[in-house]
């Protein structure tokens, strides 16, 4: 579920995100919207785990290999 809040018809509230830019309640291009990460395009949740593991892959991970 995406969440939105419409400045021209003032409502809010939570809505199926299906794309587009426009209140669901009036058809106002000036809504801003809040969506949940399953609304986010996969490419975007892509770079973001990217560049995660970028950061994680300074860290030094521990093998199993070594001698104890
Ligand atoms: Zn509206």
């Amino acid at each position: 579920m995406a969440r939105f809040r419409c400045r021209a018809c003032g409502q809010e509230g939570e809505f199926t995100y299906i794309g587009g830019h426009e209140c669901p309640r009036c058809g106002s291009a000036d809504v801003q919207f809040a969506l949940g990460i399953d609304e986010m395009p996969v490419e975007l949740i892509d770079r973001i785990i990217e560049s995660l593991s970028q950061a994680e892959s300074l860290d030094e991970t521990p093998t199993d290999e070594e001698d104890r």
